[in-house]
């Protein structure tokens, strides 16, 4: 069975003055733009916001709706008018914010974008638009789940407040807030950390019946919420990193790269770029698929600046149809170390059985967290030296990662094609997951934690060697199982009681769980090896699930 996989190209320029001059041009031209068009979707936005009211949850009525006269449940009012949720949204419609501000039918340079910008191509405004409009979309997104984060919490302290053990609480917690700010402005040396530590200690002497983890769990509801009150800020461009091209705009002719940028489609030019052996394998399937949209992309490493171009690719591969026949490799990570477990198929001629392979990452972790405090040691002492060092390390941090994650990757699918012909690597998609907020302490090990990029160096190397690689989505498996007997493991409250919600793999490997014990069955099994072994039990294609 061949199977299509998208992958992304990275195509490095190697442009001549003039072009890196026409580059510039549309870049500055791009950060114009996006920044126009995104203050005129928020417009619209705002302007929609005032005049339509959502009622509330319940009060919605059937009826017809005054703007598409159709029989529909209308959520909105406006002037004593009810209206349907579509019409309401069509006012900041991505069609309707576009043809606001780009000429859609005839081309009138003057009219595009109200001469904020000007630009030779008016496909360039089209693709600049959509950009625009996808980032105001997701901006929106996290702004919506903001407020309803907000309301949650705001509810939730008012109900605390009202009862009467937990009213207690909250006024204890309200009280160390309050003091701590109190600390804070009559000693302007003190951290804002350390008052709270002090306000803290007063008032848990001033209410001794009251557990202290209550408290500071109350405070730091309390502190969320101040932070989920804050207004946000509206996004703006200080400089554009990726630009979007139009599939008309880049071809492989021969070999060669022809695009066009700022000026006219006629100009087209021929720009020359760094080959290597890795892109020479995918040159004609790039003359093949030439219809497709790139993005271009600026890197600044100190003073060089380097273009790039997104060239994504649709390549087939073969990935065995019977997938009793591979041998699994689940890799599974965590901070300090990563396993590699392989179950083997008797049919490769291995022998059945599992083998077993432990990489640290001591070495990294050290790295890591010595930068880190070697950077707050010099923001602390804030002089002009200590800056100036600070800018002298720039990020060696990140250089050392990239590097030391690219031996990693390395070693490891050089591991799993040695060890197998057939071999197929299984993978928790931990990437979607990490983003969770899980606290000010997991979140710094989360901080020093360079997972996500070890896993796409990984998929880029094992794709290189022809190695199919399977991902599981985080929230499939999250929860912590016993591999031996299935068992979910729950949490436990303060009384010794479990209650229904299930521990969390991630949130155990973070804070340094080693070993699992199981109650139900009494196995005890590293953490990590028991999350590779569930893993491995997974249906591995859709048909095998039913
Ligand atoms: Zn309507
Ligand atoms: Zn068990």
């Amino acid at each position: 069975m061949e199977q299509e996989t998208k992958r992304t190209v990275q195509i490095k320029l190697r442009q001549t003055p003039d072009q890196a001059e026409e580059i510039e041009k549309l870049f500055l031209a791009f950060k114009i733009g996006l920044n126009f068009c995104l203050e005129e979707i928020e417009k619209a936005y705002q302007k929609t916001a005032g005049e339509y009211l959502r009622v509330k949850d319940g009060e919605e009525i059937k009826g017809t709706c005054p703007g598409c006269h159709k029989e529909k449940t209308l959520a909105y009012r406006s002037s004593n008018k009810m209206y349907c949720s579509s019409c309401v949204m069509r006012n900041f419609s991505e069609y309707t914010v576009r043809t606001a501000i780009i000429s859609t039918k005839e081309r009138k340079v003057e009219h595009d974008l109200k001469d904020a910008v000007q630009l030779e191509n008016q496909t360039h405004f089209h693709m600049m638009f959509s950009q625009a409009y996808a980032n105001w979309k997701s901006f929106d997104a996290w702004r919506k789940k903001r407020e309803y984060e907000r309301d949650n919490l705001k509810k939730e302290l008012s109900d605390l407040e009202k009862g009467k053990e937990t009213g207690k609480v909250i006024a204890a917690a309200k009280l160390i807030w309050k003091n701590a700010a109190l600390i804070c402005l009559n000693n302007e040396k003190i951290t804002r950390r350390n008052a709270m530590a002090l306000a803290s200690k007063d008032v848990y002497n001033l209410f001794p019946d009251i557990v202290p983890r209550d408290i500071s769990r109350a405070v730091s509801k309390i502190r969320r919420l101040n932070s989920l009150s804050r207004p946000v800020r509206f996004p703006r461009y200080d400089a554009v990193q990726a630009i979007q091209i139009h599939n008309n705009f880049v071809k492989f002719k021969e070999v060669k790269l022809h695009m066009s940028l700022f000026y006219k489609k006629k100009n087209q030019q021929v720009m020359d770029f760094y080959s290597n052996k890795y892109l020479d394998q995918f040159l004609s399937a790039m003359e093949e698929d030439n219809e497709v949209y790139t993005n271009l992309i600026k890197r600044i490493d100190g003073k060089k600046i380097s273009y790039y171009l997104m060239y994504p690719l649709t390549v087939k591969m073969d990935i065995p149809t019977i997938f009793d026949l591979v041998d699994v490799f689940t890799i599974c990570f965590s901070p300090d170390r990563v396993l590699v477990h392989c179950h083997y198929n008797e049919v490769n001629g291995n022998g059945s059985g599992n083998t077993l392979k432990w990489y640290k990452l001591g070495w990294l972790i050290d790295k890591k967290t010595h930068g880190y405090e070697k950077r707050r040691e010099l923001q602390e002492h804030n002089t002009r030296n200590s800056l100036r060092r600070i800018k002298k390390m720039g990020n060696a941090e990140q250089r050392t990662t990239r590097t030391f994650n690219h031996q990693l990757s390395h070693n490891i699918v050089e591991y799993v094609t040695e060890k197998s012909d057939n071999a197929l690597i299984v993978m928790w998609d931990i990437s979607t997951g990490i983003t969770a907020d899980y606290g000010r302490k997991l979140n710094l090990a989360k901080k020093v934690w360079p997972v996500v990029q070890q896993q796409e160096f990984i998929k880029h190397k094992a794709f290189l060697r022809c190695v199919p690689v399977k991902l599981f989505s985080y929230k499939e498996e999250n929860n912590l199982r016993c591999s031996f007997c299935g068992k979910t493991i729950l949490k436990k409250d303060e009384l010794g009681k479990t209650t229904k919600d299930p521990i969390k793999t991630i949130t155990a490997i973070l804070r340094g769980a080693k070993n699992l014990k199981c109650e139900k069955c009494g196995h005890e099994l590293n953490l990590l090896l028991n999350q590779a072994r569930n893993l491995s039990k997974l249906p591995l294609s859709e048909e095998n699930k039913k």
